[in-house]
């Protein structure tokens, strides 16, 4: 008899954004005249840039003749992106990153996803409290939990982001193996200063942990004094991973780009306890399992990185800053705390009552959709998450009718 992974029964019956659709179809069928603005799921809504869109074309043509012609390219990516990645991103802010420790794919998602099965599935996993759910279901997937108990999965030890420490979880009081974070957050939109991620840096050393550090948002940071990447503080390459995406900052939400950063120094434990290096396991389970993102993406992604490209991303992150300084300014104005929206296209919003109910209160009144705070995890619930993306105008737009109503 064939038998199912029974994991997958444990996952919660819903998916936080499925929710969200049914009860946004219900009322777009009970009220077909009046028109909805998005500003729940973090999808872009402004097109590719230019230099990248040109850089696409002619990848594009390249491949229609035979000269120019490219099959199957190199599991980890082609170096003429990976070079400028570790140039741009890394080298040109100090940090020593270089181009063979970097891992091309097609979304972070995946990465933060596939990333757990180099590590045991005994081990013991540390999870931020609102959180991206990637992070936790997959470790589900896997048999790292036991059941979930009150929207809590048993056997996680649930990084709480709360008001009482800013949003940045204090460092766990007790030993786990693995550490997810996320800077700039999402959902709340904090993000992490040198010396909190020095902390978290130092524990991981100090109990032979590893983090795993989503930066996905990177490229909203304006702070100067706030780190892009965890490798920016010292001996961060020996226990992180980082993940970067061009989803936001380019608008690569559907065409697919992103990279993973595994430092050759980076290590785990063998069962004998021996130092083990993750790079050869990551790199053995991208070259199985993966075979490279289309050599037309990636050239569009190099194109990021051009003068031009890095203007038009300039300006693409500004122009949801800006949406998110107006949220902020309206939220704050009609009596809400907001977290995050400076230096993150998210605003964390306490509304005051149930998560839910806020939804609903937003959605039916004022046609405007945000996502439940509670959907990202039990210290979420009573706060509700807006994002920046969408255009000006309808941000401006959701906010009068948002002002009207509460
Ligand atoms: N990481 C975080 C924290 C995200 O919020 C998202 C997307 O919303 C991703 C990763 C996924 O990025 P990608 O589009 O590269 O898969």
């Amino acid at each position: 008899m064939l038998k199912i992974n029974e994991n997958y029964l444990k996952l919660k019956a819903s998916y936080l954004f499925s929710d969200i659709a049914k009860r946004v179809s219900e009322y777009t069928s009970n009220n077909p005249d009046k028109d909805i603005i998005r500003l729940g799921i973090g999808d872009v809504t402004s097109p590719l840039p230019t230099a990248c869109i040109e850089a696409f074309h002619k990848a594009v043509d390249e491949m229609a003749k035979e000269e120019t012609f490219m099959g199957y390219g190199p599991e980890q990516g082609y170096s003429f992106l990976r070079d400028k990645i570790a140039e741009f991103d890394f080298n040109k802010r100090g940090v020593k990153i270089s181009s063979d420790e970097i891992f091309i794919s097609d979304g972070a998602k995946c990465d933060t996803g596939n990333i757990q099965e180099i590590f045991d599935t005994k081990i013991k996993i540390a999870i931020p409290d609102p959180v991206y759910p990637v992070y936790l279901d997959t470790n589900v997937m896997a048999g790292r939990t036991g059941e979930n108990k009150d929207g809590r999965y048993q056997g996680i030890y649930y990084l709480e982001s709360t008001e009482q420490n800013g949003f940045v979880p204090d460092i766990p009081s007790e030993d786990v193996d693995l550490i997810y974070l996320c800077f700039p957050n999402n959902p709340t939109g904090t993000t992490a200063t040198k010396d909190q991620l020095k902390k978290w840096v130092d524990y991981a050393q100090d109990n032979n942990a590893l983090i795993l550090f989503d930066a996905a948002y990177e490229s909203f940071i304006r702070d100067e004094s706030l780190p892009h990447s965890i490798f920016e503080i010292e001996g961060a390459d020996e226990v992180a991973i980082e993940f970067r995406s061009f989803s936001k900052n380019a608008g690569f939400t559907g065409t697919r780009c992103a990279y993973t950063v595994v430092p050759k120094k980076c290590r785990a434990f063998d069962n004998a306890g021996n130092k083990t290096a993750l790079h050869p396991l990551w790199l053995r389970r991208q070259s199985t399992k993966f075979n490279g993102v289309s050599y037309p993406v990636q050239k569009a992604a190099e194109a990021v990185y051009s003068a031009q490209g890095q203007e038009e991303v300039k300006k693409l992150t500004n122009y949801y800053l800006r949406n998110a300084k107006l949220i902020i300014e309206k939220m704050t104005k009609l009596g809400f705390c907001c977290i995050g929206g400076d230096n993150s296209p998210y605003i964390w919003i306490n509304g005051n009552r149930s998560s839910w109910e806020f939804f609903d209160l937003l959605l039916n009144n004022a046609g405007v959709v945000c996502t439940p705070g509670e959907g990202f995890g039990k210290c979420g619930e009573g706060y509700i998450r807006i994002s920046a993306f969408n255009s000006y105008e309808n941000v401006e737009k959701a906010m009068y009718r948002i002002g009207k109503v509460l």
